[in-house]
């Protein structure tokens, strides 16, 4: 390995803050940039990771040592029709980006993820899901076709039909095969810049299951918070949210609902406080006391009949990136950061499964201090995370105290889902072992990585640490 230059070394980290790596940062702008990041590779005889926005949780997006070849410079938005909804875009381009520049003329992603910062190469490279997933499909559903520059420096183009290989492997391959270069997606018309929006409060997980069967079939969205530090009959208690889209000359006002500056998130709480300050107030509270008083006020305020609204009107950046109304919020977790522990599993056990993680975290004494309920759907991308089911994303504090602790946590939890069908996300994942990574994806889908790793990268140039730990 030969030295590279001092001024591109870096820290680089997971965003959950848990992770990091030392490596030498490139920030090409073009094509032919791309081609000489992956020469110098080569040449200094160093592997190669990708970077979007570094919005993965754990150790996707970084490599100790290697060239981190990060994106977010290729952000131009190459062709938009506003009649069809067809966009292509560069990978660095963002969802926020994306949904500013295409909402007044009435149309909005048909998949987001809870935040607006990650870039569409990062999200192709983990297909993304959103909390319409059980309807949508994860966002690789509405890619019509892209580019991607393997490590020979060959620009190859697929879409679902023409290459469908590359094209079912490379959106969810985590950033394996090569860069995307560009994307062409297809967006999803919207009549209003509003949302109709319906909350419920359940007693216990068992009332989060049944209200999701009864109004999934009739929901465009569907999202649960629940509250994991209760315990027994109140375990699992949560706040469901629904929205769903206008119909068609529903809004008499849609000029001005589809203006950007009305979907902006308010930069206050209560018109006083300024958002960017709200993880100091979050600070003392995330410890076990504290978070069983923020869960205790979150459902009492959702009961409350003036401010806990069961149904309202709600732009759809604020529905969809409820976790940027407060920036920075991670920081309340201290030096440590965090962790999210998301697993899937199939409908006929998740109720079971996600009750006894419930239960382990709280036996162990580190509950998680949010957890987030979805519904989903399988799809046809060979690194699926998906199930015909539901998933639960726990977020967990680590300290320098409990990081040992809470990872054999997550090793009992994985063989609990693992037991019952289950799959994992590497968006989101800090703690797989090998065995999880082989157990979730089977045999037969290992094997084919494989071969497909020798086929678009035979000198295995693209590395992260992610794949270092699960292989
Ligand atoms: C607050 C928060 C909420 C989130 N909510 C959701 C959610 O609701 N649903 C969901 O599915 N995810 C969610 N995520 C996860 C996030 O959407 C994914 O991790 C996404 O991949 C991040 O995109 P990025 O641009 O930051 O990519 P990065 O994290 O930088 O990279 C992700 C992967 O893609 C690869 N990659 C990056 N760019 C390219 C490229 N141009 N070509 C090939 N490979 C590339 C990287 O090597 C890496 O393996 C959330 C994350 C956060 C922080």
């Amino acid at each position: 390995m030969s030295v590279l230059p001092i001024d591109h070394l870096e820290l680089t980290e997971g965003w959950g803050g848990s992770v990091s790596a030392f490596g030498y940062v490139y920030r090409p702008n073009t094509i032919q940039g791309l081609r000489e990041v992956f020469d110098l590779a080569r040449q200094s005889n160093r592997h190669i990771t990708f970077r979007g926005s570094a919005r993965s949780y754990g150790d996707a997006a970084i490599g100790a040592e290697n060239i981190i070849l990060d994106t977010s410079r290729m952000n131009r938005i190459l062709n938009w029709d506003p009649v069809s909804g067809i966009i292509t875009v560069e990978p660095g381009v963002t969802i926020e980006q994306i949904w500013q520049y295409i909402i007044e003329d009435g149309w909005w992603p048909p998949v987001v993820p809870g935040t607006m910062y990650p870039t569409i190469g990062g999200c192709l490279g983990m297909n993304i899901h959103g909390k319409n997933n059980f309807k949508a499909g994860p966002i690789g559903d509405h890619v019509l076709s892209f580019d991607i520059m393997l490590p020979s420096g060959e620009i190859k183009t697929a879409t679902p039909d023409t290459d469908s290989e590359l094209f079912y492997s490379a959106i969810s391959g985590f950033g394996m095969f090569g860069v995307f270069t560009s994307i062409t997606m297809k967006m999803k018309k919207v009549h209003s810049g509003l949302l109709h929006v319906k909350a419920w409060t359940t007693k216990n997980l068992h009332e989060l299951f049944e209200i999701y069967e009864k109004h999934i079939p009739s929901s465009d969205y569907l999202v649960g918070w629940v509250d994991c530090i209760s315990s027994e009959e109140k375990l699992g208690r949560s706040i469901i949210h629904q929205a769903n889209y206008f119909a068609d000359g529903e809004d008499h006002n849609t000029a001005q609902t589809l203006r950007v500056s009305k979907q902006m998130l308010p930069d206050s709480i209560l018109g006083i406080f300024p958002k960017s300050l709200v993880w100091i107030l979050l600070y003392p509270f995330t410890n076990n006391l504290g978070m069983k008083f923020i869960n205790w006020l979150r459902i009492f305020v959702s009961k409350l009949p003036i401010i806990g609204k069961p149904m309202y009107e709600q732009s759809h950046a604020e529905f969809a990136f409820l976790l940027d109304y407060v920036p920075g919020w991670k920081k309340s977790y201290g030096k440590g950061g965090l962790i999210q522990y998301q697993s899937f599993v199939p409908k006929e056990h998740a109720e079971k499964v996600f009750r006894k993680q419930i239960e382990m975290c709280q036996e162990a004494g580190m509950p998680s201090y949010l957890g987030v309920f979805k519904q989903h759907k399988p799809d046809k991308f060979l690194f699926t995370h998906a199930v015909d089911g539901f998933s639960l994303a726990l977020d967990f504090k680590v300290t320098p105290q409990n990081r040992e602790k809470l990872w054999d946590l997550c090793y009992k939890m994985n063989d609990l889902v693992l037991a019952n069908g289950g799959r994992f996300y590497f968006a989101k994942d800090a703690t797989l072992r090998p065995q999880d990574f082989r157990a979730f994806l089977g045999e037969e889908t290992v094997k084919k990585f494989q071969e497909l790793k020798k086929k678009y990268d035979p000198e295995n140039i693209i590395q992260t640490e992610l794949l270092r730990r699960l292989t």
